[in-house]
């Protein structure tokens, strides 16, 4: 059995009250549920310390939103996943439609991000997706799966295992436009098959694949009952706390 997963990612927001704040009330709030769901808050990268700071207590892991991927060096302005995982990440996100479509981040550039979070001891949500245009040319399928071979290239199956995969149509992703529970589940369902022709059909039933985009208390639980559709990646809606506690007890 997948247990669920629901994780906030903060994008470019909050500031040194608020982000603590946030966490606390997010912390008090899914006190209860927290051993039957994995939570994770994904605040930017200065808030971080503050932030796992603030959730020490509660079973809620932190992210980052985004990693370099070699792990120290002459990189000014870059971080390594190996510091991210010293102040107390767990996870991070790679390959956000965010980095892809505003920063230009390539398949290649994500796949040596995916790694990298591997070997510096995080465990990477590898982000894909669609954007309408390709949706409208029903090219979905073609694009989710070169994303997700190219961005999981050259790991091995032990590495996979660490894997959680967030599929986040981009014109769903902060729009208000939620793609509905079907549309997320078959495309969800086509990257559990593409997972089993890679990696075996065990190793596919055990990663975690999650929904992205417009997700909020009023759609979480629908989308959540797909069969494939094992917890959100909420943007907007994780920004505040009562409507992400309660995206995360839809979850069970
Ligand atoms: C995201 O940032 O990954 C996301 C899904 O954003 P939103 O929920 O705001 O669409």
């Amino acid at each position: 059995m997948r247990k669920p997963f629901v994780a906030g990612n903060w994008k470019m927001n909050t500031d040194s009250h608020t982000s603590i704040n946030l966490a606390k009330a997010v912390a008090a709030g899914s006190s209860e549920v927290a051993g039957r769901v994995h939570i994770a808050v994904i605040p930017p990268f200065v808030y971080i310390p503050a932030v796992v700071k603030a959730v020490s207590t509660a079973r809620i892991a932190v992210g980052a939103q985004d990693i370099y991927y070699e792990h120290n060096g002459a990189f000014t302005g870059e971080i390594s996943s190996s510091m991210l995982k010293d102040i107390g990440c767990t996870y991070a996100l790679c390959g956000h439609s965010e980095r892809r479509h505003v920063i230009g981040e390539t398949d290649e550039l994500v796949n040596k991000k995916v790694t990298a979070s591997i070997g510096g001891g995080l465990l990477p949500i590898l982000c894909v997706g669609e954007l309408l245009a390709e949706r409208k040319a029903n090219q979905t399928s073609q694009v989710v799966n070169r994303q997700i071979k190219n961005g999981l290239a050259g790991l091995s199956v032990e590495k996979i295992s660490a894997v959680t995969i967030a599929y986040e149509p981009v014109w769903a992703i902060g729009t208000g436009l939620t793609a509905t529970p079907q549309q997320a589940q078959d495309v969800q369902a086509l990257i559990r098959k593409l997972l089993g022709e890679m990696y075996g059909t065990q190793l596919a039933e055990d990663v975690r694949i999650l929904y992205g985009g417009s997700a909020k208390p009023s759609n979480a639980a629908d989308l959540m009952c797909q069969q494939d559709v094992d917890g959100l990646l909420v943007g907007g809606a994780s920004l505040n706390a009562d409507d992400f506690v309660a995206i995360i007890q839809a979850a069970i």
